[in-house]
C-alpha cells in the first residue's frame, strides 16, 4: 500500500504544503501521496483517529490545532516540547509521536538559504506567540550572543525568556519601547503584517548588514519587509521557511532531507 501523509487544519484550501511534498517525493524517488485534510473545529483528536486507523502515516499540522495537537501525542519530541506546539505527526506502532519543524525551517532558512551564521549574533525576535516560541530553542541552539524578544503584550514576552533562560545565553523581554541598540538578525514573528502593520519597531535596530525577516509570505514585501530595506537591511519573506520546515518534516517521515532551492524559486511570485 502507498504510504500517506496529509496537512490538517480549519480552513485547509490555503495551505502549500500538498504543492511542496509531491515535489520532495518525486526529487528523492519516494512513492507517497500527501492530501488536504479539513478537521471540523471540534472535531481534530477524532480526525486524527480515523486516519490513524486508514493507515495515513504522518500528518502535518496547521491553525488553529498545533496546540491541541502537541496535547493528543504518546510522545513530544524535545523541540515540540518545547514550543508548546505540534505541526508534525507520526503515526508509528500504536504511538502518536510529535515534531515541531517550524522553528528548524526558520533556523535552516537562515543559515542555509540566506547564508547568514546565528552563532555569535546580536537577534531580536519580535513577538511572543506561537512562531516565536517554537523559533527560540533552536535559535539558541546556533549559540547566538544575545537574544532580545519584544512583544506587544510585555509579560508574555518576559515569561517567555523566563522559560528559554536556562541555556546560559542571555534572553530577555521587553516591551517595543524598550528595544535598544542595533541588531545583526531582526525577525518579525508578529501577526501584525496580516492586516499590513508594522509593529513599533525603532529604524535604529537595522544596519546595512542586518538580516530582517517575516516570518509571513505572500504575493508582495510587508511593511515590515519595505520599512526594514528603507534602513538598508537585507530582507526575506517567510516562503523560505514555509519549504524548509517542509523539508524537515519530509525527512523525519522519510529518511531524506530533500534539497530546497529550486522549489523555492519556482514557488516566488
Ligand atoms: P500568534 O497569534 O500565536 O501570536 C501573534 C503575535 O503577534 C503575538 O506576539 C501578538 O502580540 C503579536 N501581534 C498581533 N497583532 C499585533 C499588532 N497589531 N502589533 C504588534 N504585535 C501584534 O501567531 P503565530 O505566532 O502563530 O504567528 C505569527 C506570524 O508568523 C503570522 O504572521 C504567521 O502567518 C507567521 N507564521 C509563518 C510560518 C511560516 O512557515 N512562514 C509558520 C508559522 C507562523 P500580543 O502577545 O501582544 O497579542
Amino acid at each position: 500500500m502507498i504510504d500517506k501523509y496529509c496537512v490538517i487544519g480549519n480552513p485547509i484550501a490555503h495551505s502549500k504544503s500538498p504543492e511542496i511534498h509531491p515535489v520532495y517525493a518525486a526529487q528523492t524517488g519516494q512513492e507517497l501521496v500527501y492530501e488536504r485534510c479539513l478537521a471540523p473545529l471540534d472535531g481534530f483528536e477524532a480526525t486524527i483517529r480515523r486516519l490513524v486507523a486508514e493507515g495515513y502515516r504522518g500528518a502535518n499540522v496547521t491553525l488553529p490545532f498545533k496546540l491541541e495537537a502537541a496535547r493528543i501525542c504518546t510522545r513530544l519530541e524535545e523541540r515540540a516540547q518545547a514550543a508548546g506546539a505540534v505541526n508534525t505527526l507520526v503515526f508509528e506502532g500504536g504511538e502518536i509521536i510529535g515534531d515541531n519543524t517550524d522553528g528548524p525551517g526558520l533556523v535552516a532558512d537562515i543559515t542555509r538559504n540566506a547564508g547568514v551564521s546565528i552563532k555569535d549574533k546580536r537577534v531580536l525576535l519580535l513577538g511572543a506567540g506561537g512562531a516565536a516560541r517554537g523559533a527560540l530553542l533552536p535559535f539558541l541552539k546556533e549559540g547566538p550572543r544575545e537574544i532580545v524578544i519584544a512583544n506587544r503584550t510585555v509579560a508574555t514576552a518576559a515569561a517567555l525568556a523566563r522559560d528559554f533562560g536556562g541555556y546560559g545565553i542571555p534572553v530577555s523581554g521587553i516591551g517595543f519601547s524598550e528595544i535598544a541598540g542595533s541588531f545583526d538578525i531582526v525577525v518579525n514573528a508578529t501577526a501584525s503584517s496580516l492586516a499590513g502593520d508594522l509593529p513599533p519597531v525603532p529604524a535604529s535596530v537595522f544596519r546595512p548588514d542586518t538580516l530582517a525577516l517575516d516570518m509571513m509570505y505572500g504575493n508582495q514585501a510587508t511593511v515590515f519587509m519595505d520599512f526594514a530595506a528603507g534602513q538598508g537591511a537585507s530582507v526575506r519573506d517567510g516562503l523560505g521557511m514555509l519549504v524548509e520546515q517542509a523539508a524537515e518534516a519530509f525527512a523525519i517521515w522519510r529518511g531524506v532531507r530533500p534539497a530546497t532551492a529550486d522549489l523555492l524559486k519556482t514557488m516566488r511570485p
